[in-house]
């Protein structure tokens, strides 16, 4: 196992929407054994495989936050949700800023295992919510997008001078 470079914004290609997983061989196993090294190297609580240069629909979470108890969604879709809340994140490809974004607390997620297996759980709390923001990552969406509009423009224009290509910076 090896720890992942993570990419930060402006990196376009956390802008990119991931792809279906179809090939559930060696490559893959591999992919997902260096994203669980990543996220506990990194102290994180979730990891999607945008944000190590995979656009793949990947996603790792850890809510305890001590990475022993990792749990893998691939090709996740949320069919059910619950409770919206105001919650504080942050982001490991955003260092430096933190900000206040409305999630849900409840959350039903289909996704399938590193074998294919489809499953269904039901996620509470923190693990939710790391939840909703990963999926965020599998499509190119960054939390800073669902700040508020004047905190987004704020943060825009500190970052003027690494605005994302291709996109308009305010
Ligand atoms: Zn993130």
């Amino acid at each position: 196992m090896s720890r992942l470079a993570i990419l930060e914004y402006p990196d376009i290609r956390l802008r990119d929407q991931a792809v279906p997983v179809t090939d559930f061989g060696g490559a893959l196993h591999e992919l997902v054994d260096d994203m669980f090294e990543t996220l506990r190297a990194s102290r994180a609580i979730g990891l999607a495989a945008p944000q190590v240069g995979y656009n793949q629909r990947i996603v790792v979470v850890d809510a305890s936050g001590t990475g022993n108890a990792p749990t893998l969604f691939i090709n996740p879709r949320i069919t059910a949700r619950h409770l919206w809340a105001v919650i504080e994140e942050s982001c490991l490809s955003v260092p430096g800023l933190e900000g206040r974004v409305k999630r849900c607390l409840r959350v039903t997620v289909e996704a399938q295992d590193r074998h294919g297996r489809p499953f269904t759980r039901h996620l509470e709390d923190m693990e939710a919510v790391v939840v909703q923001h990963e999926l965020d990552h599998l499509e190119g969406v960054l939390f800073v997008d669902r700040l508020p509009l004047l905190r987004q423009l704020v943060w825009r224009w500190k970052n003027r001078h690494v605005a994302e290509p291709g996109r308009v910076s305010a």
